[in-house]
């Protein structure tokens, strides 16, 4: 069943119970209500009825009550209280001491006897003597009747309006509610069929706005997630491209006997092997990382003895490369609960990357220090720098300023993507700041070991 019937049967069902819910309650309090009025109302009338009754019995016993009935006025007296409407038929009987009847306004019960209601009657007293009783029977009036019967029927036209009012509100109301999951349900086909640029126009800011604003940050997580994947695919085979190409270029031509098989050939083909096996276990690690699966062993590490060991056994290079490599330790060993092998790692990367790009005659300072609860360690250069609107992508997989740079002045650019993911599988943060020509500083914290 569609919303908008669902919705439209629902309203009906609550202003058809309400309509008669109000018309009982209001006939069963106007009919209370007009009952006791004319209780009231009669049993004053009936006093001074009995009084005239008991003189007239006085002169004329039973006789000529007709006469006294009408001088009484009796009915004249509802009349006068409402208008030319009678409020009520009042039947009057008159019983003499027997229980029998000598007067009936509806004239049929004459000469019967009645001594079963003369209890409920009015008894008439002659100087003492209980000489009959006056009975009045009320009959439901015409004006009541009209009165409550005209709040029913008002009360059901009212009802009708309501429903009428209730399908047009209904259909207004899941028009609201329908349109907006039509929308979502069209985007949600859009999205399974492959059109991951498919957004929702958000036009409010309830619940469905909340749902829409969801769905479409959930559209551009996976339109960018499409992106990294096919861009990882054409990045991967493109760096899988060169050396395998100079592994059979160098091969057919050994086979072809174009060039001869010394240990130099030997020695580059080698060397491309590895290159291409390198990628490949970045690439593992960066997969087993994002899967949360990356195998981190830890053990208790004293952080100044790693990094003093790494810079030590980078000294030669530097020299090569004509750059002073300097360490600063503070005077306490900062103690970290790390896998030494990744966190080695990290630092080969930052510390290769910062001797790729600081010219000969530049620094490298490499500083440890620490808060309460995190080591720090930072890797400054005082080499080319990044530019600033390079930083926010530079710990992305594959991606390298100098896009045409030559293999042999850097790598495919996973250096710092693994450095990212294995700072923080160890629960650090790693981040870079730096100045073109100035130098970079990348620093990344690690969580100190809990010594308590
Ligand atoms: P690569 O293996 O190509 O060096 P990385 O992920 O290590 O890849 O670095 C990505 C890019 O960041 C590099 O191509 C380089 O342009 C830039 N970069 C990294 N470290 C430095 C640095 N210390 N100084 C200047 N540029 C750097």
């Amino acid at each position: 069943m569609r919303i908008g019937l669902k919705l439209t049967l629902v309203f009906i069902i609550v202003v058809v119970m309400a309509v008669t819910a109000a018309t009982i309650f209001s006939a069963a309090a106007i009919s209370t209500a007009f009952t006791r009025y004319i209780q009231q109302n009669l049993s004053i009338r009936m006093e001074e009825f009995a009084t005239n009754v008991a003189n007239h019995y006085k002169s004329y016993g039973w006789h000529n009550l007709d006469r006294l009935v009408a001088a009484n006025n009796w009915r004249g007296r509802g009349q006068q209280a409402f208008g030319q409407r009678k409020l009520m038929s009042e039947r009057i009987i008159i019983a003499d001491k027997r229980g029998l009847v000598v007067f009936d306004s509806y004239g049929q019960e004459v000469g019967k006897e009645v001594a079963d209601q003369v209890s409920r009657g009015l008894p008439v007293i002659v100087d003492g003597d209980h000489v009959g009783t006056i009975i009045v029977n009320q009959v439901l009036g015409n004006l009541e009747r009209d009165f409550i019967q005209s709040i029913r029927k008002a009360n059901w036209y009212a009802g009708i309006l309501a429903i009428i009012m209730a399908v047009i509100a209904s259909m207004l109301v899941s028009k609201k509610f329908s349109t907006p999951l039509t929308l979502l349900a069209y985007a949600a086909r859009r999205i399974a069929a492959k059109d991951l640029s498919h957004r929702i126009q958000i036009t409010s800011n309830d619940e469905f706005g909340q749902v829409a604003q969801s769905f479409n940050a959930m559209a551009e997580i996976l339109e960018r997630n499409e992106s990294m994947r096919k861009q990882l695919i054409a990045d991967i085979a493109h760096e899988l491209r060169t050396p395998l190409a100079l592994l059979r270029g160098n091969l057919e031509s050994l086979q072809e006997g174009v060039i001869k098989p010394t240990s130099a050939v030997f020695m580059s083909l080698h060397d491309e092997s590895l290159r291409m096996s390198r990628l490949v276990t970045d690439l593992q690690s960066l997969s087993l990382a994002d899967a949360g699966e990356l195998i981190v062993v830890k053990n208790k590490e004293n952080l100044n003895d790693i990094l003093s060991g790494i810079v030590n056994g980078l000294q030669h290079e530097a020299v090569v490369h004509g750059v002073s490599l300097q360490i600063f330790l503070p005077d306490v060993n900062i103690i970290v609960s790390v896998d030494r092998q990744r966190i080695e790692q990290v630092c080969y990367n930052l510390l290769g990357n910062a001797l790729r790009y600081t010219p000969a005659g530049g620094t490298i300072r490499v500083r440890l220090s620490q808060t309460v609860d995190n080591a720090i360690i930072e890797i400054a250069d005082t080499g080319k720098g990044i530019n600033a609107d390079e930083l926010p992508y530079i710990f992305n997989r594959f991606y390298r300023v100098d896009k045409s740079r030559n293999r042999e002045s850097g790598g495919a650019g996973l250096g710092l993507a693994i450095a990212k993911s294995f700072v923080e599988a160890h629960g650090g943060k790693i981040w870079v700041e730096s100045k073109p020509q100035r130098g970079s500083k990348f620093s990344f914290t690690l969580p100190k070991l809990d010594i308590n």
